[in-house]
């Protein structure tokens, strides 16, 4: 089956490489016949400069760029414009404000931080307490309820060390939330590529319980990433061996 990948970063979030041209080059040769990008959203901070994500300013030239991609490549593959988001409660409406004067196909959530974008929110950073998990569910929930999002990604990126009890509970919350919601998880490919805490089987298990919808992303950071066939099929066997089927036929709009 032909497939789709709505996780692709470019340059401009100053941690990936590669032009887009090389990326859609790669999707391409990939057999991917959807792609979308969703770099990682400039948030409206006030003063704080992110080392992330694009800023600001950038949005324009994301746009152009990809627009003129998307008409060269028209015949042979959909390019799609999105953004990889954290849900700010405090800066959301000011973002999608922002956002509102661009053609953007779709938001995925990815949520990195809580509140402000230092070391000590990072959400993958390992914790014990757990306020800061409930807060993460608290948070993801409350952003997917928004209706701005398309799926979840990685969305077992808290590196919680404390009780097993008490994660279940928050991430069976999670679980049953997206499914209520119809928003599919992603189980992240990077993650495992580049040996993170994440995919966490324990995160996968709770949603094969509770039957969410899965989809798998690339969430590449460069061209190669699309090119990863083997891990890609490995991601795919991992999964069914946790009673999870992903839907390759997932799609956006
Ligand atoms: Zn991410
Ligand atoms: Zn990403």
């Amino acid at each position: 089956m032909k497939r789709a990948n709505y996780h692709t970063h470019t340059a401009r979030c100053k941690h990936a490489t590669g032009t887009e041209r090389e990326y859609i080059e790669a999707a391409i040769k990939a057999g991917i016949e959807v792609l979308g990008f969703s770099d990682h959203v400039p948030q409206p901070y006030k003063e704080f400069v992110s080392g992330i994500r694009m800023d600001m300013e950038q949005l324009p030239e994301y746009f152009e760029t990809l627009l003129a991609l998307k008409e060269e490549y028209k015949d042979k593959i959909a390019i799609k414009i999105g953004f990889e988001v954290e849900y700010i409660p405090q800066l959301f409406e000011e973002l999608m404000g922002k956002l509102r004067d661009y053609p953007v196909d779709y938001l995925i959530m990815g949520q990195h931080f809580l509140d402000e974008e230092v070391p000590a929110n990072y959400v993958g950073r390992p914790s014990q307490d757990p306020c800061k998990l409930e807060k993460y569910v608290d948070y993801v929930l409350e952003g997917l309820e928004t209706g701005a999002f398309s799926y979840l990604a990685h969305p077992d990126l808290p590196n919680f060390t404390g009780d097993e009890v008490w994660y279940e509970k928050q991430m069976t919350r999670l679980c049953e939330g997206c499914k209520a919601l119809g928003i599919p998880l992603e189980i992240n490919k990077a993650g495992v590529c580049e040996n993170k805490h994440y995919p966490n089987e324990n995160f996968w298990k709770i949603a094969a319980k509770v039957g969410n919808e899965v989809i798998l992303g690339y969430d590449a950071h460069g061209p190669q990433a699309l090119l990863e066939e083997e891990i890609y099929q490995m991601c795919l066997l991992w999964a069914r061996g946790m009673g999870i089927a992903v839907n390759e036929g997932f799609r956006i709009g």
